[in-house]
């Protein structure tokens, strides 16, 4: 409204004015139509996240299903060099993505690794591969087989490109963290888009916790990496421990992990994540050769503040645990509330 108003006033007339707030109301419109698209692209990608989460379980053996996919992928080059040379019929001559290893990664290959710029890259390579092909196969027999050193660049990207999605689904193992049994990260947008559905819907308060440990790259080095390893799955056991059920545990990288305290104030997660510090810094680790080793972490605890993005949400727990660090270690800080706090929340806090 202030800005039609400006308008009106500084335009030199009326039909200028006029023109100016047409304009400028097609603009907002364009504006509010690219807001609305980028809300279905980003909620069509979760429910995307979530088919590849139930899908995942279906696939039931991941280096089976490697090693049948490669060799796929093999047939199909060794039948495009009979075809290039001449000596194939136009029945063999199917594109890559009509061949059965397309077919299953376009089916089954990218809801199971989940959409990534790795399975676009494949995509891709496919369809440059196919149309490479197509002209190859349009030209006179002598000049064909100059297509295919590019056509077998293309073709060796896919197979690096699938190691690293087979690999990474391998790790998964259902959707686990082979080390910890805690859930992988590749998770976290799922539940967290949810939980501030929920959260948003039910007016239920819920919170956050980035749990990082410290000087671990001093464990690594001093003691080795199995006990490094070991520390690990102790602070995952101890999260386990003193969490619910309904919470949800991820391992969120090497030594980090995410806590979803589920029903929980920001100011209950706090007394929650400082018994979690207090329990890790007074259990230390029994190491094979008897030796002990202390452990310690840094927390961020950040609560839902009734922002739509869980980004929001994972940047102030990550700029909280940040504090913690600078601050320190071995300490809970709380972050920043951004946003004053909406009326009838400290109701609910302790
Ligand atoms: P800070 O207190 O600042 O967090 O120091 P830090 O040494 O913990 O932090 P940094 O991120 O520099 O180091 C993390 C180290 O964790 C690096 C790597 O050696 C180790 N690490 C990551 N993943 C694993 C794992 O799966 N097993 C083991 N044993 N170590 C890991
Ligand atoms: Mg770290
Ligand atoms: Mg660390």
């Amino acid at each position: 409204h202030e800005l039609f108003v400006r308008l009106r006033a500084d335009a030199a007339d009326n039909d200028t004015a006029f023109a100016a707030i047409d304009c400028l109301s097609a603009i907002m419109d364009i504006a509010m139509e690219g807001m609305t698209l980028a809300y279905t692209h980003a909620r069509e990608r979760s429910s995307r996240t979530d088919a590849a989460y139930r899908l995942f379980s279906l696939v039931q053996n991941v280096s089976t299903e490697r090693e049948r996919q490669r060799a796929l992928l093999l047939d199909w080059e060794n039948t495009l060099l009979y075809t290039l040379a001449g000596h194939a019929t136009g029945a063999d001559n199917a594109s890559l993505a009509s061949s059965e290893f397309g077919l299953w990664f376009t089916h089954k290959g990218i809801p199971s690794f989940g959409e990534s710029s790795e399975t676009q890259q494949v995509g891709q390579l496919m369809a440059r591969i196919d149309s490479r092909l197509q002209r190859a196969t349009d030209e006179d027999p002598a000049r064909r087989l100059t297509a295919l050193p590019m056509i077998r660049e293309d073709l060796a990207t896919i197979r690096n490109l699938m190691t690293l999605l087979f690999e990474r689904i391998g790790e998964l193992d259902a959707g686990s963290d082979a080390l910890t049994n805690l859930l992988n990260r590749r998770f976290l947008p799922t539940v967290l888009r949810r939980e501030i559905e929920l959260s948003t819907r039910n007016r239920t308060p819920f919170s956050l916790l980035l749990l990082d440990l410290d000087h671990f790259k001093a464990i690594n080095d001093g003691h080795g990496h199995d006990a490094g390893d070991r520390a690990l799955q102790h602070v995952a056991a101890l999260l386990g421990q003193q969490t619910r059920g309904s919470d949800y545990l991820f391992r969120y990288g090497g030594e980090e992990f995410v806590v979803v305290l589920v029903a929980a104030s920001e100011s209950q997660a706090e007394v929650i994540a400082e018994s979690l510090r207090r329990q890790i810094a007074q259990s230390p680790i029994t190491l094979p050769n008897g030796q002990t080793l202390g452990l310690t972490a840094s927390i961020g605890v950040a609560g839902h503040d009734g922002h739509p993005d869980y980004e929001r949400l994972m940047a102030r727990a990550d700029a909280a645990m940040y504090a913690a660090k600078r601050q320190g270690r071995n300490r809970v800080v709380v972050a920043d509330e951004a946003l004053p706090e909406a009326p009838g929340r400290r109701a609910l806090q302790r």
